[in-house]
């Protein structure tokens, strides 16, 4: 049985035929048949496609290209259709590979809702082509018409297969893990430039803990300005990573690896950390003090103790809890939302405010709006962008109007992000949003600039 016992080949385990019967009492063709397919679908398996994937049994110039996708909200599927319906969908996505028989060559599904294909070498464009009519050929969930199913798909061409052969699985998911839309299917084709991302992104995973020793995230803070009054009235904490200080990194550049790999907290922690530190400083100096933002990161709410450790940093420094607020972002809230919401309360409950961040970019706002104990929206720079000269009849500006009346009626404080004009200034002073964050007042500031600002205002 040696030869189906490999340690762990490619992306996915490979499945031991020991598993489940004696073997001995298993035919030949039953052990192959076990070892290839899989259980609910009776498709071929990963282990198959791990054999066509190997290099010993083709020829080393063969060309393909290679496909890893998966379901789009799938979990969702099946807590709201049943196992079985979940199940009857991978069998149509399997029925349909097997059908797709002029350009894929191998197709198999690899565990859970991801699948992987093995295609006839073609050019970007014809390869796009076919997967597009693909996806939309399974885009109908068997049991309700009207559900749309959506995939997130990755792709290694040809010209990457062949020099990366035992790792295009990895590639093809790394391209396929750049989908983040909700509500279409997205397919991304692998390039160089990601692998040197992901090789950076690696390299800062495994020196994030020397980077925090070594006190190399700074704190930087916007200051949100009151519309009418035109006076600070708050500032967002915003990290940037002075990397072996040499060079200023900003988040856009790690922080997605880091919530990726779950390690996330341990930047937020630093920041709260240090906005408490600069808050005690300027309590101590005599300087008015106002409400600092954080970022609270959705991979954190899997943390047992992250009341604890919030609350315990803020009391650590003696901050009074309303000066300090939570940003949370509108896809936060998607998984575990009543583990979410019941932390959001207990903070509340202690005094801290909540913003909900980016608001009008995810899904499901407005039932979130309804049932998410907060206190402030912070409309995304988004909206605020389609405010210029004619603005008036514009879509989103409507929008932006009916957004605000709606929170004004729910109590919650409206801030705009991203304001860099005065005529956004002035549509939104009109249509009565609370507070400004944006260029057009003052960009983030390093701490002791902010501290600056302050003392010399006072
Ligand atoms: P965010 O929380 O929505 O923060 C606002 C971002 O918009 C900031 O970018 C800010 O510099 C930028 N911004 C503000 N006003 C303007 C403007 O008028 N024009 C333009 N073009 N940009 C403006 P930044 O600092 O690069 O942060 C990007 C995102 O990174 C943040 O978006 C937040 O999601 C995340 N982030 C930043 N710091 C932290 C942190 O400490 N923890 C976590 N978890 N995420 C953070
Ligand atoms: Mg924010
Ligand atoms: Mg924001």
């Amino acid at each position: 049985m040696k030869q189906f016992s490999r340690e762990h080949e490619g992306a996915y385990e490979i499945a031991h035929p020991e598993n489940g019967r004696e073997i001995d009492a298993m035919s030949k063709e039953e052990l192959y048949h076990r070892v290839y397919h899989d259980t609910i679908t009776g498709h071929y398996n990963w282990n198959y496609m791990w054999s066509k994937l190997d290099r010993r049994h083709i020829p080393a110039e063969f060309e393909y290209c290679f496909v890893h996708f998966d379901i789009k909200d799938f979990g969702m599927i099946n807590e709201v259709y049943g196992h079985d319906n979940g199940n009857d969908l991978l069998k149509l996505v399997c029925e349909q590979m097997s059908k797709e028989t002029d350009w894929v060559y191998h197709s198999v599904r690899c565990d859970n809702d991801n699948f992987a294909m093995m295609t006839k070498a073609m050019p970007k464009e014809a390869l796009l082509e076919k997967l597009q009519m693909f996806f939309d050929r399974i885009s109908i969930l068997p049991c309700d018409e009207s559900f749309r199913v959506y995939y997130r798909c990755g792709v290694v061409t040809a010209e990457d297969s062949l020099s990366k052969n035992d790792r295009v699985a990895d590639w093809a998911k790394f391209a396929q893990r750049l989908g983040t839309k909700r509500d279409c299917t997205e397919i991304h084709f692998y390039t160089g430039e990601m692998y040197e991302k992901m090789k950076q992104g690696k390299y800062y995973l495994t020196y994030l803990d020397q980077a925090i020793k070594n006190d190399e995230f700074l704190v930087y803070l916007q200051p949100k300005y009151d519309i009418h009054t035109e006076t600070i009235v708050g500032a967002e904490a915003l990290v940037r990573w002075n990397y072996k200080h040499e060079k200023l990194i900003f988040p856009g550049e790690f922080i997605p690896v880091f919530e990726e790999n779950s390690v996330i907290g341990k930047v937020d922690q630093v920041v709260l950390e240090k906005t408490c530190k600069l808050l005690r400083d300027m309590k101590e100096e005599g300087l008015p003090l106002y409400p600092v933002s954080v970022n609270l990161s959705r991979r954190r709410m899997e943390n047992k103790h992250l009341l604890e450790q919030l609350v315990g940093c803020v009391d650590k420094y003696g901050i009074s809890h309303d000066l300090i607020e939570f940003e949370l972002t509108e896809s936060a809230v998607y998984e575990g939302e009543e583990e979410m919401f019941h932390l959001l309360r207990e903070l509340r409950n202690l005094g801290f405010k909540i913003s909900m961040d980016d608001f009008g970019t995810g899904y499901s706002s407005l039932s979130l709006l309804l049932n998410m104990p907060l206190d402030t929206l912070k409309i995304d720079k988004c909206f605020v962008d389609c405010i210029d000269a004619d603005h008036e009849e514009k879509k989103e500006c409507k929008l932006i109007k009916a957004i605000i009346s709606m929170a004004k009626d729910l109590s919650l404080c409206c801030l705009a992000e991203g304001v860099e004009k005065k005529e956004q200034v002035e549509y939104l002073r009109k249509i009565d949003c609370d507070k400004i964050q944006g260029y057009y007042y003052s960009k983030p500031l390093p701490g002791e600039e902010y501290v600056r600002m302050i003392r010399e205002s006072k």
